[in-house]
């Protein structure tokens, strides 16, 4: 099989312009500017910095060099105006939601939505901020749980757990027509994938945690989006919270940002590969990976290696059996690393399972760096004893 194009902007871009190594002395890796405050040669010069603290470095909770760096990196990537880097791929969420809703405004989430966004949204209720979830996704189905308090549509495509993707255009077609703000979650694409502001959206948002960063070792996060909306973002959501991303973390992410390219096409073959195989498994009832439905999507370049297959077997016994029965997947939270990782809800309550539409042989796996046959040898047994 192919492997998926990177578009050569995107290629320069993760490994940094010729400017930017000329812009500091012609030094291969970024500075590391691990300051928490800027001094001002008079006082006057310091309360200039802090009228327009959004592009200014007063103070590491605002603006840093380093994170600034990145930040150009990834608004570039995005295709978007300005971008803000987080300390968390949660606090990116949280300070677009706080920063652009007000008591009194409704928010739909449309498809499989991450669970702590969905905890913020309840969260957010005692504030006065409603919310829907439109879990299907379908358009027709938004636009009926659409109320003259709608602000905002919040999308993930493909969606958590269930990777079913969205009909992007037709939803920004709707959102355009009610006037609401759009954002879309990146997290499992990446821009090299799936570039959403090129087709309409306003906002991107990254769990930076994950394939952005990619060695399981930084928690980070994103916004980019229009200067206006980004403003509001930084003073009544980012400053705020004080989920600021640390220098060195910032550092380690534009480090990953260099192998991207190369880690994002091996996830894309990889996690095919393991995906075929387990469709065709007598034991497996469905997978699901967007690049196996019976229409694929065609706004991705290319698909990451996450996605999830739901066993024959409806017994809790069997997914635990085979999840510990892996060798090569080690049992873990998160995704995006150079390692293989295997989760299921499964472990919680089977109602709760049912209510939120998930199957209860449900397995997700993040299909890593390691060698493709490797990892289905590894499946091979695991499923191998369940018989
Ligand atoms: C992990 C994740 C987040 C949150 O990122 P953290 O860095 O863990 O806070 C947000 N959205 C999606 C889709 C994620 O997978």
């Amino acid at each position: 099989m192919p492997l998926p194009a990177i578009d050569p902007l995107d290629l320069e871009i993760c490994l940094g312009s010729a400017d930017d190594y000329a812009a500091r002395g012609g030094a291969m890796s970024p500075p590391i500017v691990q300051s928490s405050l800027f001094a001002f040669p008079t006082l006057q010069a310091l309360s200039e910095a802090q009228a327009e603290e959004h592009r200014r470095f007063v103070y590491s909770r605002g603006q840093n060099p380093t994170v600034e760096a990145l930040e150009r990196q990834l608004a570039a990537l995005e295709r978007g105006s300005v971008a803000k880097a987080f300390g968390s791929g949660m606090a990116a969420v949280s300070a677009t939601i706080i920063g652009l809703l007000e008591g009194g405004d409704h928010i739909v989430f449309v498809n499989q939505t991450y669970g702590p966004t969905l905890q913020l949204a309840e969260l957010l209720s005692r504030f006065g901020v409603e919310h829907t979830v439109v879990a299907s996704g379908v358009p027709d189905e938004v636009a009926a749980a659409l109320r003259p308090n709608t602000r905002m549509l919040w999308m993930e495509s493909p969606g958590t757990m269930l990777f079913g993707t969205l009909d992007l255009r037709s939803l920004v077609d709707l959102a355009q027509s009610r006037d609401l703000l759009t954002c879309l979650d990146n997290s499992w694409a990446t821009p090299l994938f799936l570039k959403p502001i090129e087709l309409g959206i306003d906002l991107v948002v990254h769990a930076g945690s994950k394939y952005l960063a990619g060695h399981s070792d930084v928690l980070s996060g994103a916004v980019i989006g229009p200067e206006g909306l980004m403003e509001q973002i930084f003073y009544r959501g980012y400053m705020l919270l004080g989920a600021s991303l640390s220098p060195f973390d910032a550092w380690l992410q534009i480090r990953g940002l260099r192998t991207l390219p190369l880690r994002l096409q091996q996830h894309h073959e990889g996690g095919l590969r393991v995906a075929e195989f387990l469709a065709q498994h007598p034991a497996v009832e469905r997978v699901y990976h967007p690049g196996l439905a019976a229409i694929p999507p065609t706004e991705f370049r290319g698909y990451s290696g996450l996605f999830s297959f739901a066993l024959g077997s409806n017994r809790r016994e069997d997914v635990h059996s085979v999840v510990d029965a892996l060798r090569r997947f080690r049992i873990g939270v998160s995704w995006g690393g150079p390692e293989s990782l295997v989760y299921s809800p499964q472990s919680g309550d089977p109602e709760e399972l049912r209510a939120r539409g998930l199957p209860p042989g449900l397995i997700r796996l993040s299909v890593g760096l390691e060698s493709p046959p490797s990892l289905i040898e590894d499946l091979e047994q695991a499923l191998g004893g369940l018989r």
